[in-house]
């Protein structure tokens, strides 16, 4: 390993590790040693997409042949004809730069963040920001962004599997002497780029970052969002190619017959490329594309940060949704409500995060700290906490003094777990605060809390030199871990009696929802502490239970209606209480009459299979441990269920990777497994989840509209050419007039489709299955019903109008007209799957209404634009040609919705 002369740029880590490095330093060091990024991120150039819109093998001898024939006459249709390519391509090359532009934008946002020291205050910035010389945080859950030097940390472990292969977690310690950093650092004192924290924290300095770290030396592995095709866009890939195969067999067919009849060669050959080019719907995996990357921005307004596009798709597939309770269903505002400690109850008054507050007994204030017990069980909860207030709360003092000075202060700056604020809040109430506690004791260390374990202990060392260790934990836990209690009477034997009563009163505050947490206390009688050596969590004195609520989300009981609504299961998953979750889930009307509660000690008695069989009536997990979620996910997913699952802490990541939707918190959430996420919770929502689906839902809908629509005009064009020379009929369209009508019909409104506004009944449907074909549900009836008809409708016109007028410049400007109109009409019948055009509301897509008014001017102006007319052979059309033009194009809506055939398809 080097040490980089950046190692040169500080000399005092101590003052380098409360402050950290300036705004205008860092600056300058990122100018020096670049972004700290593993490669270039390579930027695909607009010069780049716009020649790709000409390589296409169709285009490229459409081009030649276009130009042969002008040398051999008709120069202005052929340059008219390329004209038209161009602009066509340039379309292409809009809709491609603009979708690579947003993806990338997307992915920049999904790019890794990390915890910094700058300016003397803790910062969260972009990855890639990292300088040399930054003092980094590290947590548990979090990967680390560049190679840093240990400066302080408590029982920190690292994953290292990614350089090492090592399966087991390193344990690090501190750089033994912080001064002499330029030791070449002994490997247990440093922590490297991309491997993750998986306990402890710690921070620590960065000397190198970008190509200079250990993960840039080995190999060029980054997390990023991954652009992954999406299975749709796979398939339709693959159909394209199809389509492509089909429509050039017919093209082929229509050139040689009309050779064969002894029309021009090389005008039946551009015929036949020319119908090539407009029916292959080339557009279709670029349009598809737009729109999942409008989707995913119109998803990240509401909160939805999607790391992998394919999520876009299942989502709209999700039948259950398996969320955490804490933060997710509720807003994770914790207050501490009731208290109870040597054998007094205590209610606490006040408001959120607001210091002022009572303490009642029996309605009564009464000062706390003065009975030993309740102030130990605050202590205890304040001590064994790790969140902070940036205001110090005044000295110990008598609650009125304390409520006169809090309610002039006005903001404090709060920062930690949401329960732990609540101990500390609490404990200011009664005026115990941070000064009070750090001169009463020293902390030595730390095991912190693990939702596997269920509490967390701290050893401290009291002013008479006594080694206490304080514990706090989901109270079952607790008192399965304590053989005394503080009573009134002081220390006394736990006996059996007392047990349940305390187990009685957790289970009464846990009926009222809330969420309950045990605090306990040992003396370590040795006066010693070995560091991971022995189990210091038993023969603790049980102290006191504090009780605080979560309410829930405001717009969480919507979503959930919502969501039923939707025909998706909504299912709670929690570490909390049985009781607390069950209470919660009533309020949100998660848990019904008859549902199943399941809690992680009954599911560590079942298989698999046992699961399966009850889990469609499991609407609470309560008291689970990550490795039951894995458990949960498995079991729905066997059932045929299509999974979404939150996740937050880093033991979580398996079950969110495994689930069909991982969905991971953008607030509370570990790296791991928000890389692990299909889905990133900006707001840590439930409401966002059930937003999302509904925006997966609208694309996966709008991309069968736009499908139908394609595919259906494509059919009819390729069937007019080829029934008419079939027929032996003259070429119903010229080259230039086939070119002119796909340059017309497929581009915007198609793009327009794209954009078309969720139908009201969207989230009134059973989820669609995952395997189901983008046809599934006879859409592909439609399109062929609908392909013919127009293809029929063209012909019969050409037909009319020859029988009639035997003019085969009118003929063909009618059939023109025709093959255009019935498109354009057809577009807005797109809308809707389940309701002809006469019940849709066919101005709610403006992008689309403006596209058809530019689509049909662009046709008009070749039929009625004289200096036109020659280019395109058309000529003015009569009043009986438009009669029978407005006839045809209108028959297709009019039959359909007399057929009814729109109504079978209320699919969903
Ligand atoms: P969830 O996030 O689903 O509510 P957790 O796994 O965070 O569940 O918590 C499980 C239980 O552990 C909680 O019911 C509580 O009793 C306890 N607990 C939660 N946070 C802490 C903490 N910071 N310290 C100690 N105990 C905690
Ligand atoms: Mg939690």
């Amino acid at each position: 390993m080097s040490v980089t002369e950046s190692m040169l740029d500080f000399t005092n880590p101590d003052n380098l590790l409360s402050k950290g490095l300036t705004d205008k330093e860092a600056r300058r060091k990122l100018e020096k040693h670049g972004p700290n990024l593993l490669s270039e991120r390579k930027r695909i150039s607009p010069i780049k997409i716009l020649f790709e819109q000409f390589t296409d093998l169709m285009v490229i001898i459409l081009m030649i042949s276009t130009v042969i024939s002008g040398f051999m006459g008709e120069m202005t249709e052929a340059i008219t004809i390329i004209a038209i390519i161009v602009v066509n391509a340039i379309m292409g090359f809009v809709q491609e730069y603009r979708t690579e532009r947003t993806m990338e934008a997307l992915k920049s946002l999904a790019a890794p963040y990390a915890k910094v020291i700058r300016n003397e205050q803790q910062a969260s910035i972009p990855a890639e920001d990292i300088v040399p010389g930054d003092v980094i945080v590290l947590e548990t859950g979090d990967r680390i962004a560049a190679d840093a030097a240990i400066l302080e940390c408590n029982s920190l472990h690292i994953d290292e599997s990614l350089l090492t292969g090592e399966s087991l977690p390193v344990e690090k310690h501190q750089l033994k002497n912080k001064n002499v950093l330029m030791d070449p650092f002994d490997k247990k004192s440093s922590v490297y780029m991309g491997t993750v924290v998986t306990g402890g924290r710690a921070k620590a300095v960065v000397y190198a970052t970008g190509m200079k770290t250990e993960m840039g030396s080995i190999a060029d592995m980054i997390q990023n969002i991954e652009d992954d095709e999406t299975p749709l866009q796979k398939r339709l890939g693959h159909l394209g190619k199809f389509i492509a195969v089909g429509c050039l067999i017919i093209c082929a067919i229509v050139s040689f017959t009309g050779i064969i009849r002894g029309e021009k060669l090389f005008n039946m050959l551009l015929s036949g490329i020319s119908l090539a080019v407009a029916a292959v719907p080339e557009g279709l995996p670029a349009i598809v594309t737009i729109s999942l990357a409008l989707g995913v921005q119109r998803m990240l307004k509401r909160n939805a940060l999607i790391r992998k596009l394919p999520a876009v798709e299942t989502l709209g597939c999700a039948s259950v949704i398996c969320s955490d309770k804490t933060g997710t269903l509720t807003e994770n505002k914790m207050t501490v409500r009731k208290m109870y400690a040597s054998g007094y109850r205590l209610d606490i008054t006040g408001n959120g995060y607001n210091l002022e507050g009572n303490f009642l007994v029996d309605n009564k204030p009464t000062d706390p700290v003065r009975v030993d017990g309740i102030r130990l069980a605050l202590e205890i909860g304040a001590l064994c906490n790790n969140s902070v207030i940036s205001h110090p709360v005044p000295e110990h003092t008598t609650v009125g003094k304390i409520k006169s000075i809090f309610s002039k202060q006005e903001s404090f700056k709060i920062s930690g777990d949401p329960t732990e604020i609540a101990l500390t809040i609490a404990a200011a109430k009664a005026g115990i605060n941070e000064t009070y506690l750090k001169r009463s004791y020293k902390r030595i260390d730390e095991i912190p809390f693990d939702s596997e374990r269920k509490c967390m202990s701290i050893i401290c060392k009291n002013n008479c030199g006594e080694l206490l260790v304080f514990t706090k934990g989901a109270p079952d836990v607790i008192i399965d871990k304590c053989s005394r209690i503080l009573s009134s009477r002081g220390v006394i034997k736990l006996d059996e009696l007392t047990r349940r009563s305390i187990i009685k009163l957790n289970d009464t505050m846990a009926n009222d929802a809330l969420r309950v947490i045990g605090v306990a206390y040992r003396k370590l009688e040795t006066g010693k502490y070995n560091p991971g050596k022995t189990n210091i969590e038993n023969e603790l004195i049980f102290v006191g239970l504090m009780g605080m609520i979560d309410p829930p989300r405001k717009e969480a009981v919507e979503a959930v209606r919502k969501c039923r609504l939707a025909g998706i299961k909504p299912v709670m998953i929690t570490g909390d209480h049985k009781l607390t979750a069950t209470a919660i889930a009533k309020e949100l009307n998660i848990y019904s009459m008859g549902d199943q509660v399941l809690t992680g000690r009954e599911l560590d008695v079942m298989n698999e299979a046992q699961l399966e069989k009850i889990a469609d009536s499991v609407s609470v997990y309560a008291r689970v441990s990550p490795k039951h979620k894995l458990m949960i996910v498995r079991a729905l997913k066997k059932t045929g269920h299509i999974v979404a699952m939150t996740g937050d802490g880093v033991n979580d990541a398996p079950a969110v990777k495994e689930a069909d939707i991982g969905v991971s918190m953008g607030i509370t959430g570990t790296d791991v497994t928000k890389e692990a996420s299909s889905m990133i919770l900006l707001d840590d929502n439930f409401a966002t989840i059930i937003a999302a689906v509904e925006e997966g839902r609208v694309i996966y809908n709008n991309i069968r509209k736009f499908i139908r629509y394609m595919l259906a005009c494509n059919l009819g064009e390729v069937l007019t050419m080829f029934l008419g020379m079939l027929l032996w009929l003259p070429i119903p369209l010229m080259p230039i007039q086939i070119l002119w009508v796909n340059l017309v019909t497929d581009g915007l409104p198609a793009i327009a489709l794209g954009l078309d506004p969720p139908e009201n009944d969207i989230m009134f449907r059973r989820p669609r299955g995952a395997h189901d074909s983008i046809f599934s549900h006879g859409l592909l009836k439609l399109i062929i019903a609908r392909g013919i008809f127009i293809g029929l409708s063209t012909l019969g016109i050409f037909v009319t109008v020859m029988y009639f007028v035997n003019n085969v410049e009118l003929a063909r400007t009618a059939a023109f007209m025709t093959l255009v109109l019935t498109q354009l009409v057809h577009v807005f019948e797109c809308k809707s799957e389940t309701r002809n055009i006469f019940e849709i509301d066919i101005f709610n897509n403006m992008p689309l209404v403006l596209a058809i008014i530019c689509s049909l001017a662009m046709i008009l102006a070749v039929v009625y634009i004289p200096s036109l007319q020659g280019i395109f052979e058309t000529v003015p059309l009569g009043l009986n040609e438009w009669m029978l033009i407005a006839g045809f194009s209108l028959m297709g809506p009019v039959l359909s919705s007399l057929i009814g055939i729109n109504r079978k398809n209320k699919y969903c």
